[in-house]
């Protein structure tokens, strides 16, 4: 697979190899399976994987399961799905769950070392005495317990002898500590709820700031890549790791979200959009997840290609969608067939064309790439082709089909406009047109020039075919910071459906399928939607784009 760029971390890697710090990299991926993956975690995952990969080290996939409420099995199996998708394996499958006992043994040392305790404040009272970024905090009346005392409760508290939110195991640190991290953080929280993995084992939970650093230090992760906000939350994980006397020692090290504009990346907001019905799903082709892209029909490479020209820094990005899609063409260039396809129909009965004829014509499949072959495809009396391309008054400089004018049909013959037939209500129904037979492409043709070229479908044999055709889910360029304001930004817009039709070879498209056609950008054959009867194309992305590198 692809090398990345050099970036921090990979040098920080190197040089721990280079100084024997140690003999291998590992890494993982720990997400919470709280929701689906997205393009965000994309970044995370081919951090972890490829420069794993890079180095010949290991990278788990660690379901980080701490918070049993949550959380659940279909989450556990769709980021399965979706990082195998994107091209990565992983040496081993842990769940965080799978570690209670030993972090419960953890803590007990801490409280055996006089370095934890029960507290029986409440989550107010523990805020209250937390005090702020400029006021130390005050000891909790339960901070001087006896260690006997605090074995006894927190054995009790695992026992099942008290309520939720009755008492919490706290890490006995520095209420005065200018990192307000350190102000004696709470470990361990009661929480009588049944957990997808252990069932009801348990009903005290570790808190995710005290299990990840026992997590990655038990797997022997050698530098654990993890998001920005965390940076302030170094100093508590280097603190579990030696006070828990952790036999390895991983390094965290900290790395910049990346967001996209026009969307959101956070699970919390998605699962709102799914929840509330803003679309059809996770997997909605709008979505950034990587469920909804690989609906979409954007490929694991342009997003790997895509994530790789992102920078790796401290710093939380807003890239621009377009860079994305920017990708996602370069990638279908050279692999999507060319072919075309009417999303608006308007039906062209070509009056000097022998009734019942049907001939075949040759049509390159992509002239970017002669490797790809020929194709035949029918032409006869009756074609299809856009409503948009024919104009009763058009104005200057239209150079589609009008009374009287003549075009170029792909791959085909030059036509004319001779006459126009509409409804009741005045409505264009169909067009009559001539055709002249000197004017066949490929022919050398050279006696006259017309301006417009269209496409179009044989339309006896033509398949019918929904588009489904996209905008941004969300108007604004960004809308990551703001709370609850992203639903005021939806963009009424961003699906329309049309039935049209397709050429007849299409028909036995299989759903993942990828096709340029001709004006109207890269379309997928949808998974969903697809069935032996009716084919449902995704506009993966139009075919131009203002987006430079
Ligand atoms: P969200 O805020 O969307 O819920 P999260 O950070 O809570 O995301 P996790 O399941 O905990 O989601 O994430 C798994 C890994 O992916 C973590 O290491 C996290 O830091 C990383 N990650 C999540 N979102 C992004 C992002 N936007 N950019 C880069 N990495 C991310
Ligand atoms: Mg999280």
């Amino acid at each position: 697979m692809e090398n990345q760029n050099s970036n921090f971390i990979k040098d920080i890697m190197k040089k721990d190899l280079e100084s024997g710090k140690h003999q291998s990299i590992m890494t993982r991926f720990p997400p919470e399976p709280n929701g689906y993956l997205h393009i965000g975690h994309a970044k995370s995952i081919i951090l972890n994987f490829g420069l794993a990969d890079e180095f010949n080290g290991k990278t788990n996939l660690r379901f980080d399961d701490t918070n049993p409420a949550k959380e659940d099995i279909e989450f556990v199996n769709s980021i399965k799905e979706d990082v195998k998708w994107l091209g990565y394996e992983w040496d081993n499958l842990f769940f965080a769950s799978d570690y209670f006992d030993e972090m419960f043994n953890r803590a007990v040392l801490l409280i055996k070392k006089g370095l934890a305790y029960v507290d029986d404040l409440n989550a107010d009272e523990i805020r209250e005495y937390r005090g702020t970024l400029t006021e130390p905090g005050k000891n909790s009346p339960y901070r001087d317990r006896s260690i006997e005392e605090n074995l006894d409760l927190f054995e009790r508290m695992r026992d099942g002898e008290f309520g939720n939110g009755e008492k919490v195991l706290r890490a006995k640190i520095d209420m005065a500590s200018p990192n307000i991290n350190l102000r004696d953080p709470v470990i361990y929280r009661i929480a009588h709820v049944s957990h997808h993995n252990t069932g009801d084992k348990w009903c005290i939970y570790p808190m995710y700031t005290f299990a990840h650093p026992l997590e990655d230090a038990i797997e022997g992760v050698t530098h654990s890549i993890c998001t920005i906000e965390f940076e302030d939350q170094r100093p508590f994980y280097n603190w579990v790791v030696e006070q828990c006397e952790m036999k390895e020692q991983p390094q965290q090290i900290e790395f910049g979200r990346l967001n996209l504009t026009n969307t959101v990346t956070s699970k919390r907001k998605l699962k709102q959009l799914v929840d509330e019905g803003y679309v059809d799903g996770w997997d909605d082709p709008r979505m950034p997840t990587i469920s909804g892209m690989r609906r979409r029909g954007f490929t694991p490479e342009s997003i790997r290609n895509f994530i790789h020209e992102t920078a790796v820094s401290k710093n939380n990005a807003t890239v621009d969608f377009e860079m994305l899609e920017h990708f996602v063409r370069e990638d279908l260039k050279l692999k999507a067939p060319r072919t075309m396809g009417i999303i608006n129909p308007l039906k062209v009965v070509i009056t000097n064309y022998p009734e019942g004829q049907i001939e075949l014509l040759d049509a390159e499949n992509n002239p970017e790439n002669p490797e790809m072959g020929i194709r035949k495809i029918p032409f006869s009396r009756e074609i299809y082709i856009e409503q948009e391309d024919f104009m009763e008054n058009p104005p200057k400089k239209y150079f589609r089909l009008f009374p009287g004018n003549e075009v170029r049909l792909k791959h085909a013959y030059f036509i004319k406009c001779e006459e126009v037939v509409k409804d009741a209500d005045g409505k264009v129904v169909e067009l009559h047109c001539t055709y002249d037979p000197e004017t066949k492409s490929g022919s050398g043709f050279t006696g006259r020039k017309v301006k417009g070229t269209l496409h179009w479908v044989e339309a006896t044999l033509a398949v019918p075919a929904e588009f489904r055709i996209y905008e941004p889910l969300i108007l604004d360029k960004t809308n990551e910071d703001e709370e609850g304001t992203f639903l005021d930004h939806i963009n009424p817009n961003s699906i329309q459906v049309f039935q049209g039709f397709v050429e007849q070879n299409m028909k036995e498209s299989r759903p993942h399928e990828k096709f340029q056609f001709f004006r109207h950008g890269y379309f997928n054959v949808d998974p969903k939607h697809t069935t032996i009867d009716k084919l449902v194309f995704n506009q993966i992305v139009s075919l131009k784009s203002s987006f430079k590198l």
